[in-house]
């Protein structure tokens, strides 16, 4: 009796046992078509067993092995049992989690229209010189003839018309069902194009670092500041990996930054396949790229989080990209580190993994000073000299509509030089919230525990955190007053005030609100390259990872308000976001400046931002770390949970922190106290920490812990785990 366990989208930790008589050891990791009560569901066979502890004659057939899509490799399935049990999460919801949506929908599996190819008949027809008048058949056929066969799924983003050209190619009898044919790629050829610069110093020590331990696992954490070539060390490394005939795996925490990087990578590997895993992809997009990394077809894959699941079957590289960066870590759901899946990936696969960041996390440069991780150093930059970082004291130098009067000068400097400025501020609206000065109402979202932000551009009060969206009161609803006002800055409010201040000024605001619509960042990118923008305003979005030649001064508004926070990573986020504003100024020739307007000038952060050195006041926060027992230190998890209203929350974590110390491990535990933000989106959410000095023993705990916590069925809250929680 054959016996297959099957993962599935369900939120338990079991697989589910199909009678499977024809399946045989090679299925494993493939897709397979089962019952599930009156549905049927995709699955994925993880093994196979003789015995199963279901009664023989209630055990149901596997209704199908989906034979034509390749499997998950055992190493693949490997990364997802880890993450499962690391992070105590349904293994079938994290193995069916990490394929693309389409291999999850039983209709998108079947077999008969899932794929064509061209005939022999076909053939000669695409060789033929088609009408033009038939631009959409001309460009399927050339589709079919580079690529030999076609998914369903692709033919429909050629146009919207193709499902019905295809027909009539069906018809002509130049098109048949076919088997999918993997185009066998030039693996070998892929050398890098000889433009190359010639590395620095510590760009060859570097990169000869990791050369030379291609063939083990070794963790390097790359410390370059910004500006020194980060860039070029990743692509050297990659090189030496593609000419080992092995695939590469480029993380990057925004999908923003992945346009830019990628076209860097195919300019310096023109023959090599390169392919993108981010969730800004069509479905259909998603699963060709999945296709091509599983086949082996892609040679380098350039991604977002989730591409740390990436199956890649020559796996030699894994390189993440400003690895300190919170968007590595996912929020909802499996609650991930990218970084820290990755590192595990790489010891599972005996490959180097390559951390850069100009401010790492002090997770990964505690392993550093620790011996865990090789240091790697790049300390100048390339071709310009650091940037010049001075305070603006708000106390003494007072500010109008959020800008000092020295801010001001500096810009009105810098514009007749023709040069480009930038005003940093971290808020994206007119203002964070309107008030009345006769009652002091605020303006609130009934919802959440927040303030609805001003825009002004279409008049409304909005959420930011639910996506509330109200129209601006005329009167106050507390008091019927006239006098409401906007409280604070936003970068709608700054690009108002630099309008009045500059007229003549070309100004551009770059936030999630102007950035939406599609292509709207690459336009921009291409007028900042151009010099069609003098200024710009800009949040979050422009300090990352962008390289603006003309970019000369950086001035930051109002980051006084990230200083002072409950949580305790503030300072150390704080420090690297502002170490990245000020890394775009001066990346050309003129030599940046950084004025940081602040109430608080002698503050240690910005005394350190100010000597630019990260090492120092890294250290300076280890130890404080250290003495307040916390991480890097400590190893945490955090127990959430929501409910309509709060006291069910907090009832739920009360009666799970019992539970949890009758269990008797020498673990901490909290009392449980109300989220930082307490409601959002109508529901009302606490928490309840959990910490111990070893990552194993905080391990043991949580799995004994959440079995019990799944056993109880206790609660009218919904509950989650968040092991090395970033959010509190
Ligand atoms: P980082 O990522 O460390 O901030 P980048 O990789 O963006 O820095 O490099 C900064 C700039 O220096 C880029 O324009 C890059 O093309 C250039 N650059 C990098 N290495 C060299 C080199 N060895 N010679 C000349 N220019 C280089
Ligand atoms: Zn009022
Ligand atoms: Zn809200």
């Amino acid at each position: 009796m054959k016996i297959a366990r099957v993962a599935l989208d369900v939120p338990v930790a079991t697989t589910f046992d199909y009678l499977a008589a024809d399946a045989g050891v090679d299925d494993v990791g493939r897709l397979a078509i089962v019952p599930l009560g009156k549905r049927m569901v995709v699955g994925v066979i993880l093994e196979f067993a003789t015995r199963s502890t279901v009664p023989f004659d209630r055990l149901k057939d596997v209704l199908r092995v989906v034979r034509d899509v390749p499997a998950l490799g055992a190493r693949d399935l490997r990364l997802l049992k880890f993450a499962a049990g690391y992070y105590h999460h349904g293994l079938g919801s994290v193995v069916l989690g990490s394929l693309p949506a389409r291999l999850r929908r039983i209709r998108a599996l079947e077999p008969a229209t899932a794929h064509w190819a061209l005939t022999a008949a076909g053939e000669v027809a695409a060789a033929a010189t088609a009408p033009a008048r038939a631009p959409v058949r001309l460009r399927l056929l050339a589709l079919f003839k580079e690529r030999r066969s076609l998914d369903i799924s692709v033919i429909k983003t050629v146009a919207p018309s193709a499902p019905s050209v295809l027909k009539d190619l069906v018809a002509r009898g130049w098109v048949a069902p076919g088997k999918r044919v993997q185009p066998s790629g030039p693996a070998t050829k892929q050398h890098a194009a000889e433009d190359a610069p010639p590395l620095t110093r510590e760009q060859t020590d570097a990169s000869h670092a990791i050369c030379a331990r291609l063939d083990r696992f070794v963790p390097f954490l790359l410390l370059g500041v910004t500006g020194s070539g980060k860039t070029e060390v990743y692509l050297h490394a990659m090189d030496a990996v593609l000419r080992a005939g092995r695939q590469a795996l480029l993380l990057v925490p925004e999908i923003a930054l992945t346009p830019q990087l990628e076209a860097v990578v195919r300019t310096r590997f023109p023959l090599a396949c390169i392919t993108t895993l981010h969730s800004g992809l069509s479905e259909a997009e998603r699963l060709e790229h999945w296709l091509a990394a599983r086949a082996g077809r892609a040679r380098i894959v350039l991604g977002t989080r989730l591409a740390v699941f990436a199956p890649l079957p020559e796996l030699g590289i894994i390189i993440v990209d400003e690895e300190h960066d919170a968007s590595l870590k996912q929020m909802e759901g499996l609650r991930y580190s990218a970084r820290d899946l990755a590192v595990v990936r790489a010891r599972q696969c005996g490959i180097p993994i390559l951390l850069g960041s100009a401010t790492p996390a002090l997770e990964s440069y505690r392993n550093a000073i620790a011996g865990r991780y090789h240091l790697l150093t790049l300390s100048r930059r390339i071709n310009a000299a650091p940037p010049l970082i001075a305070c603006i004291n708000t106390r003494g130098d007072r500010t109008t509509d959020g800008l000092s009067p020295r801010l001001l000068d500096a810009m009105a400097a810098r514009l007749t030089c023709n040069e480009q400025s930038m005003v940093f501020i971290n808020r994206r609206g007119f203002a964070p919230v309107l008030m009345c000065h006769g009652c002091g109402w605020l303006s609130g979202c009934r919802r959440c525990s927040a303030q609805l932000v001003l825009h002004l551009r279409d008049r409304s009060l909005r959420c930011h955190h639910c996506g509330h969206q109200a129209p601006v009161p005329v009167v106050c609803p507390g008091c019927g007053s006239h006098d409401l006002a906007p409280l604070g800055h936003g970068t709608q409010r700054i690009e108002a005030a630099l309008m009045q201040h500059f007229p003549h000024a070309r100004i551009l605001r770059i936030d999630r609100d102007s950035t939406r619509r599609k292509l709207a960042w690459p336009e921009m990118r291409r007028r900042i390259h151009e010099r069609e923008v003098d200024i710009l305003v800009g949040t979050q979005i422009l300090a990352k990872g962008h390289d603006f030649p003309h970019l000369n001064l950086v001035g930051v508004v109002n980051a006084d308000s990230l200083l002072y926070s409950t949580d305790f990573r503030a300072s150390e986020r704080l420090f690297a976001l502002l170490t990245q504003v000020a890394g775009r100024a001066g990346r050309g020739e003129t030599q940046g400046e950084v004025l940081i307007q602040t109430d608080f000038p002698d503050h240690p952060l910005y005394t350190a931002l100010r000597s630019q050195d990260y090492a120092v006041f890294a250290r300076h926060l280890l130890d404080e770390r250290r003495q307040a027992g916390l991480p890097p230190f400590m190893h945490q998890a955090l127990l959430r949970a929501e409910a309509s209203r709060l006291e069910t929350a907090l009832a739920f974590l009360a009666r799970a922190a019992r539970i949890g110390k009758s269990l008797g491990h020498r673990v901490t535990i909290y009392d449980p106290v109300p989220a930082a933000m307490v409601r959002l989106a109508g529901r009302e959410r606490a928490q309840l920490l959990v910490q111990a000095e070893s990552r194993s023993r905080l391990q043991e705990f949580l799995a004994a812990w959440h079995d019990k916590l799944v056993a109880e069925r206790l609660s009218r809250a919904r509950w989650s785990l968040d092991v090395d929680p970033l959010a509190f």
